[in-house]
């Protein structure tokens, strides 16, 4: 593999720049990269100003044709890394699918299907699909049969289209897997080998991922070509002085929550940083429609009219500036006492610069972060990076904001006790005061409605205010929906809810019970694994293992009835670091109604079934000692029937790991998945 780390050149464009914030020397732009015009033509009017660092470096590589393993934070741009040079470059004449995107969720299959849409929208005849459970096939279905040059989609469905004929992978030229390690996480492996393994030899292949687990690198070792493996790392920073918060959005649009805070938040001047020119000019026009002193700085704005616009800044005739990363870098304006990170930074480096915007020559300063979800861990990048914490904060109800302008209005009046100008005003009062019917304090209020002007003084409250959530609601909330991903799997395969064992093909008579093992898809299992696991523990030849299933927390293998010698010693063989723990299916679930938990049925009524049926042994059945006769497994008929050449404990160790590279062992079958 090429590796290529960013250490070198970065280092070379901090020092450029250190210490100082002067604009960097020699900045790759978009034009630089070797994307084609009409994709570039998107991007301007998309209003990206410059590549983020791994679309700089990406976006080459890519279109060198390189097969590519990206790592790289959450927000860090990865999306137009992958998607710009792949329009570039491709050819997309006919309707034959020619990229596919692998990604873990529905709702990130639609945001990177969104974001192909607009990169690509000069480009003629081309249409992108995004694919996902949950969606009518037939809708799905038909636009593939009219033709799309562009499938994002989750593993499921992808793999269901792909079983149903309906989605031809066969003209693929390029694969994307992005959030590798989120897909990992949810199970989606064996589906993506599955995927990578239908999929032509000749293509070119991306993953990208914010970290690398080893389930993820094995993959990419196997099926990626001699890739360029290119790693945005966060550096650590030096400490601030400035107050951090974070504020996870829910709820409400960030820009109701943006007016929200600016309501409520002491602030002298406020540096709001987004992403895009666009953003830059959208945010600042909906802030000033809501009354707010602000405008916008950016890229396109020219030199000598920024410098207008920051002298506003600095002498008050504004108070909020929405900017971009390009147009802030060295502003010093001494008033500025709040940045809010409307849109989070690329990286840790350009967060701790922003928020430098405030604090200076020594006064106190506040910087909020507007979060997604879905960049918690960008969150904690720049928390570790930064060495310091950042406090969550929730924005204020309607109640917090009427009680702040209440205040805010009372001080107003209080404030104007002490002016000296107040005589002629005083006249008027006491005249109107002589008549003894009005009421001094009903006056004061006729006045005070007038100070306030035509808008009423506080907000009508929302009969709901809008839920705010914290990240440990959203981990519960997802703890939820994996359960329901995992029972859906289940569901969709009806013969995986049997408890009925299936027949060897090659041994119809063999009576054949489904058991359960304790290590599962979380584990990373295999099924190659748990046949050698048992035939090799087991003592028994693998063709008389039948069925195998994979599930999340556990596994069921079809097996012939086994005796207790067997099992005890099968009970203990390793798998991926645990033992199997196996027990008879159906039995866990009349025992515990929860598979996986308690012992193995001893005694009761699981005995006959692995006994005194079969063999008439009395001694074997409810009341008799299982450690007393040992059950002749050695007879050949015997052997014949069970599979099971008998009791090995003997000549077995007690455990032994078979996760490990004991799993690849030739096996006459691995099992079927
Ligand atoms: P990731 O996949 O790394 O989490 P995304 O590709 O989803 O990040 O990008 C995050 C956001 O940044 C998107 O809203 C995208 O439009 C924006 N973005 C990406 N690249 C740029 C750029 N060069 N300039 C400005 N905004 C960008
Ligand atoms: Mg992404």
């Amino acid at each position: 593999m090429t590796e290529q780390t960013n250490s070198a050149g970065e280092n070379a464009a901090a020092e450029a720049s250190a210490g100082t914030a002067a604009p960097k020397e020699n900045q790759v732009s978009f034009n630089d990269l070797g994307l084609s015009d009409k994709v570039l033509h998107a991007v301007t009017d998309l209003g990206f100003e410059l590549p983020s660092k791994i679309q700089e470096r990406a976006i080459p590589v890519i279109l060198g044709g390189h097969d590519l393993i990206g790592q790289a934070q959450t927000g860090t741009g990865k999306t137009a890394a992958f998607a710009l040079p792949l329009l570039s470059k491709t050819d997309f004449t006919g309707k034959d699918v020619r990229i596919l995107v692998i990604l873990p969720t529905r709702e990130l299959a639609i945001q990177v299907a969104e974001a192909f849409q607009q990169f690509s929208k000069y480009l003629e005849d081309f249409h992108v699909l995004p694919i996902y459970g949950g969606a009518s096939y037939e809708t799905q279905i038909r636009a593939l049969k009219r033709g799309v040059q562009v499938v994002v989609g989750t593993p499921g469905r992808v793999i269901d289209l792909m079983k149903r004929e309906k989605l031809d992978t066969s003209h693929l030229s390029a694969i994307v897997l992005d959030e590798g390690d989120e897909m990992l996480r949810m199970g989606f492996i064996d589906d993506i080998e599955w995927i990578l393994s239908q999929i032509p030899e000749e293509r070119q292949m991306m993953l990208f991922s914010a970290t690398m687990p080893k389930p993820i690198r094995k993959v990419a070792e196997r099926y990626l070509h001699s890739p360029v493996e290119i790693r945005i790392e966060s550096k650590t920073q030096t400490a601030s002085t400035v107050r951090q918060r974070y504020w996870l959005v829910s709820g409400m649009h960030k820009i109701d929550a943006m007016a929200r805070l600016l309501e409520v938040e002491p602030y002298d001047a406020v540096l709001i940083f987004v992403r895009t020119k666009n953003d830059a000019e959208e945010v600042s026009q909906k802030l000033a429609a809501r009354g707010f002193a602000c405008d916008a700085l950016h890229g396109d704005i020219p030199q000598k009219m920024r410098e207008k616009i920051v002298d506003k800044l600095r002498n008050g005739q504004l108070d909020i500036l929405v900017a971009t990363d390009v147009a802030a870098r060295g502003l010093d304006v001494d008033r500025i006492t709040h940045v809010i990170n409307y849109d989070i930074p690329y990286d840790s480096e350009t967060y701790v610069h922003r928020i430098g915007r405030t604090g200076r020559a020594g006064r106190e300063g506040d910087a909020i972060l507007f979060i997604s979800p879905r960049e918690r861990r960008a969150l904690r990048t720049i928390e570790q990076s930064t060495h310091q914490k950042i406090e969550p904060m929730k924005m204020p109800t309607t109640d917090d904001i009427n009680k702040h302008r209440v205040e805010a209005f009372k001080q107003k009046i209080l404030d104007g006790l002490g002016a000296d100008d107040l005589e002629p005003y005083a006249e008027i009062i006491a005249e109107i005061l002589e008549d003894d019917s009005i009421d001094p304090t009903d006056l004061c209020a006729v006045l005070a409605k007038m100070a306030n002007g035509n808008e009423p003084l506080t907000i009508e409250k929302p009969a709901e205010e809008p839920e705010q959530t914290d990240f440990d609601e959203i981990d519960s909330a997802r703890a939820g929906r994996m359960e329901k991903i995992e029972q859906e799997k289940i569901e969709r395969d009806g013969r995986r809810l049997s408890t009925e064992a299936m027949p060897l093909r090659d041994f119809p008579d063999i009576k054949m019970v489904k058991y359960r093992v304790a290590v599962g898809r979380r584990d990373g299992v295999k099924p190659g694994q748990i046949v050698g696991a048992i035939a090799n523990e087991g003592d028994i030849e693998s063709k008389y293992i039948g069925h195998i299933d994979i599930f999340g927390s556990f596994s069921t293998v079809d097996l012939p009835e086994m005796p207790d010698e067997v099992h005890d010693i099968l009970a203990r063989a390793m798998v991926c670091g645990k033992p199997l723990d196996i027990r008879g299916y159906d039995q866990v679930e009349e025992d515990s109604g929860e598979p996986g938990r308690g012992d193995f049925p001893r005694g009761g009524r699981s005995r006959p079934r692995f006994f005194s049926e079969r063999h008439g042994r009395g001694d074997y059945s409810d009341k008799g000692s299982r450690r007393g006769g040992k059950p002749d497994f050695r007879g050949d008929d015997r052997r014949e029937r069970s599979g099971f050449r008998g009791d090995r404990k003997d000549r077995f160790p007690k455990s032994r790991d078979f996760g490990g590279r004991r799993g690849s062992r030739p096996f006459n079958r691995s099992g079927s998945r």
